[in-house]
């Protein structure tokens, strides 16, 4: 198949502080890992703040990184997916640029692949730096997730991961707009092991996940991965179905024994409750109808706007360019070194 051995994915959305840090522990992790015998796929999701010159000269300086720059901004799971569209090697490390997951821990992955596994997922056992908030939220929603979820997604992972090429091809053939990419992982099957670390500070910069984009996440995994909230919708209507007509008979009652006057305050009380769960329920169908007319597009997840690799690696067939969205004078090849 040719190709390195290694290939390591990371996004980068304004992560310009922290770049330098991340090339040298990034390369000795891989050098102490498997030698020479290793590319890094940095690719740019629309950054604004100098990333795009940092990896640039990166990729210029050491023949075995390659960038991809995405055309803007398309969040972290569409970075992520134009990252492992590119990759040629046989396993593949997934990896955020803000050093929150120790690269270091490289080693340890690859012999859990030697022993037989197809990917290799970080568990965090802890989480340093970050907001009382986003811990307890993360914890809530992982144990909301794996009760609602038809697959076994496991707690507190990321997409911090090694994966064999097989099970990156297998995402390579899942088409979805809305992405949780640590759910289609499990999703695809084969022999799956978690290794447990410490979540570290982010090394540079802010979270680029604020609580909208968060929120979003969450919604995309539920969807994505369940048709549960739909069956909820049904459920209520049935219970409230059943409480009508107990309702129904006492109103009945009242009416024969002459009492039915007054009762504003039960009538509004019952508007208000049917009107706002008839709402929830159209909102919970409009969020599956939504992602049914996104996706009924088939739009191309991203287009990427220019590659840069070295000239021996610049090899794409032409439907391998179609696949990735990159039109013919996209790839600037520089010289290899
Ligand atoms: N990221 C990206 N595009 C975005 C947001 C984030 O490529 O729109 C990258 C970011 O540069 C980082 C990784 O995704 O490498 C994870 O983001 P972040 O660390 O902000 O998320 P958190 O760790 O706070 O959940
Ligand atoms: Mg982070």
């Amino acid at each position: 198949m040719g190709g390195p051995l290694l290939s390591v994915v990371v996004p980068c959305f304004n992560e310009a502080g922290g770049l330098s840090e991340l090339r040298a522990r990034l390369v000795a992790a891989c050098e102490a890992a498997v030698g020479d015998d290793f590319e890094v796929i940095l690719v740019d999701d629309g950054s604004s703040d100098g990333t795009r010159e940092i990896l640039t000269q990166f990729q210029s300086e050491d023949r075995r990184f390659a960038c991809v720059f995405l055309s803007r901004n398309y969040g972290h799971q569409i970075a992520l997916t134009a990252g492992l569209n590119f990759v040629r090697g046989q396993r593949v490390l997934v990896i955020d640029a803000d050093l929150q997951d120790p690269p270091e821990l490289l080693e340890k992955m690859m012999a859990q692949m030697d022993a037989g596994f197809d990917v290799v997922y970080g568990r965090r056992r802890t989480r340093k730096g970050e907001t009382r908030f986003k811990r307890v939220s993360a914890k809530l929603f992982y144990r909301l997730l794996d009760s609602i979820v038809d697959i076994k997604i496991a707690r507190d992972t990321g997409d911090f991961r090694l994966m064999s090429r097989r099970v990156v091809t297998a995402l390579g053939q899942m088409p979805e707009q809305h992405r949780f990419i640590r759910g289609m992982v499990s999703w695809v099957g084969f022999r799956q092991v978690p290794i447990d670390y410490d979540r570290d500070q982010r090394f540079a910069g802010d979270s680029k996940y604020p609580l909208g984009r968060m929120i979003q996440f969450a919604v995309d995994a539920v969807t994505g991965f369940s048709i549960l909230p739909l069956r909820i919708a049904t459920w209520l209507g049935f219970g409230l179905a059943g409480v009508s007509i107990c309702l129904m008979v006492y109103v009945g009652a009242s009416w024969l024994s002459g009492g039915t006057v007054a009762g504003w305050t039960s009538l509004m009380a019952a508007v208000l409750l049917i009107g706002s769960v008839q709402l929830i329920v159209i909102g919970i169908l409009g969020e599956y109808v939504g992602r049914l007319y996104m996706q009924s597009k088939t739009r191309p997840l991203y287009f990427v706007d220019k590659v840069l690799r070295t000239e021996d690696a610049v090899d794409f067939e032409p439907a391998q360019r179609q696949a990735l969205n990159i039109g013919q004078n996209q790839i600037t090849g520089s010289p290899s070194k």
